[in-house]
């Protein structure tokens, strides 16, 4: 493909966008495909022959299109947001251009030198303690990596090797697999499958500890716990709290959990991938209440900061413990520049690295803060609406407080009911919600997703499951 054709092919691949996002309410936002659609429909072999861009952008419309579940709808009100805004497809595409692999500081500066900008301006916008940031003083700093789980589980790999070291300091004679093989992480049983995921990878035994009836893990049931495990020979070695879990965004007790962790030297991990964002506004940072106590904090800009995936930014305090867990040095990664800048290779688990940062520096530049509120804030307005129509409505109970973007609601009596309501919305592809649990109660999650919701999103979706369960209810009684 020569330059002109590269340009006919790219507006056109922007003008598809641009329609897509403008008629995204005519699409159902669930497919309607069985597994394996595609392969009937593509054939076996690659093609020989070149083929035109033109008939390659139509096959997207006619075989693709059918097959996605439409996140970006503003109908979609499952899991929580994937963020998606034109500043951060532009920023994707210039990133895919410039294409550099960014993995030390001369493998390419500005990308190294912009994710260390941009995390600074993310975290003193979250209004993370300067301890999280990257200045000449401290050795805190943040790093763009994929995804929340993979900072839930890097912070784990650098714990456990930043314990067995201190152990093995002050036990020379100890061995040291035999210290990992005691290690023990915690948190609560709320907390998201990346973090029972990342005890299994880290070979490092996980407790999923009980919440209180606010689905918020406690100080005191980790304590009890830290004990009982101190007393069998075990090693507290890290904890990850919650802030805004996936099931119906609680929060833990940071509060209580922080002191706790610091008198047993433990790492404490912060998980705020949904709900930290909504600390760019100070008046929901009283959720964020003992937030100093962190060794680690991940928010995933790429969830509700309208920076497209993949964006999850994680800041250390102390980002030393992660280079002596992960720095793995040869003559071809050398330069001459080492120590005056992040060789980020070393914060992280790939060699190479995108550049990400130019994503987040269009978003908080071309929204700006005030773009940024706007948006939180708006997402929290439209869920309350929500609320308001489910309030008006006696066949409904609303479980836990709506203090995000997530109400969590199921109709009044036997679970069945909204079992019956979650699938019936499922078949019919209009709007999308996911089930989760509250205590033995099943739940249907209604999230505020998409940058195109407006109020009159809010209104059809609830006519549907208002209507749906009319259906259902009326059912009941013959
Ligand atoms: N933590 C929480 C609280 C989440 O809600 C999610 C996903 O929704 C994750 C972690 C996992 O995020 P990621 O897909 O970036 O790994």
């Amino acid at each position: 493909m020569d330059i002109s054709e590269f340009v006919k092919f790219a507006k056109a691949t922007i003008d598809f966008v641009a329609d897509y996002n403008e008629t995204l309410r005519n699409r159902n936002v669930l497919p309607d495909v069985e597994p394996g659609y595609l392969s009937k429909l593509l054939p076996e072999q690659a093609p020989q022959k070149s083929e035109k861009w033109q008939k390659v952008l139509e096959d997207v419309e006619q075989y693709i299109m059918p097959g996605i579940t439409h996140w970006n709808s503003p109908y979609f009100h499952a899991y929580f947001p994937t963020a998606n805004s034109y500043p951060a497809i532009v920023a994707e595409i210039l990133s895919s251009a410039i294409g550099c692999i960014g993995f030390s500081w001369i493998a390419s500066p500005a990308c190294t030198e912009l994710e260390v900008i941009t995390c600074n301006w993310l975290g003193k916008l979250l209004g993370l303690p300067n301890e999280f940031l990257n200045h000449s003083e401290g050795t805190g700093g943040g790093v763009i990596q994929g995804s929340a789980s993979e900072c839930t589980f890097i912070c784990l790999l650098a714990a456990k090797e930043y314990t067995t070291r201190q152990i093995k300091t002050l036990h020379p004679e100890l061995n040291e697999d035999l210290i990992k093989s005691k290690l023990v992480a915690y948190t609560s049983n709320q907390s998201n499958s990346s973090v029972e995921k990342a005890g299994i990878l880290g070979s490092m035994l996980i407790r999923l500890l009980p919440v209180d009836n606010k689905c918020s893990l406690r100080g005191e049931t980790l304590k009890k716990a830290i004990q009982e495990d101190r007393e069998k020979g075990l090693i507290p070695c890290y904890v990850v709290a919650t802030l805004g879990t996936t099931g119906t965004c609680a929060f833990d007790n940071l509060d209580e959990i922080g002191p706790i962790c610091k008198e047993h030297n433990i790492w404490l991990h912060i998980d705020a991938a949904y709900a930290g964002a909504a600390f760019i506004c100070p008046e929901f940072r009283y959720l964020m209440s003992g937030v100093q106590y962190a060794d680690s904090f991940n928010v995933n800009a790429h969830k509700w900061l309208l920076v497209n995936f993949d964006a999850s930014v994680m800041w250390v305090k102390d980002s030393r413990r992660l280079i002596e867990a992960f720095s793995v040095n040869r003559i071809y990664l050398a330069h001459d520049k080492e120590g005056l800048a992040p060789d980020y290779r070393n914060w992280q688990i790939p060699l190479g690295r995108r550049f990400r940062s130019l994503k987040l520096w269009f978003v908080m530049r071309i929204y700006g803060v005030e773009g940024l509120q706007k948006h939180i804030k708006n997402t929290i307005r439209l869920a309350q609406l929500f609320e308001k129509y489910l309030r008006s409505d006696d066949r409904f109970e609303i479980v836990t407080e709506v203090v995000m973007g997530l109400v969590c609601f199921r109709i009044k009596g036997d679970n069945s009911l909204t079992k019956k309501l979650l699938d019936r919305l499922q078949a019919r592809r209009q709007v999308y919600l996911i089930a989760s649990t509250y205590q033995d109660k099943l739940i249907a999650r209604f999230v505020v997703c998409s940058r195109l919701c407006r109020e009159e999103d809010i209104a059809f979706s609830w006519n549907e499951i208002s209507s749906q369960t009319n259906e259902i209810l009326q059912g009941e009684l013959y």
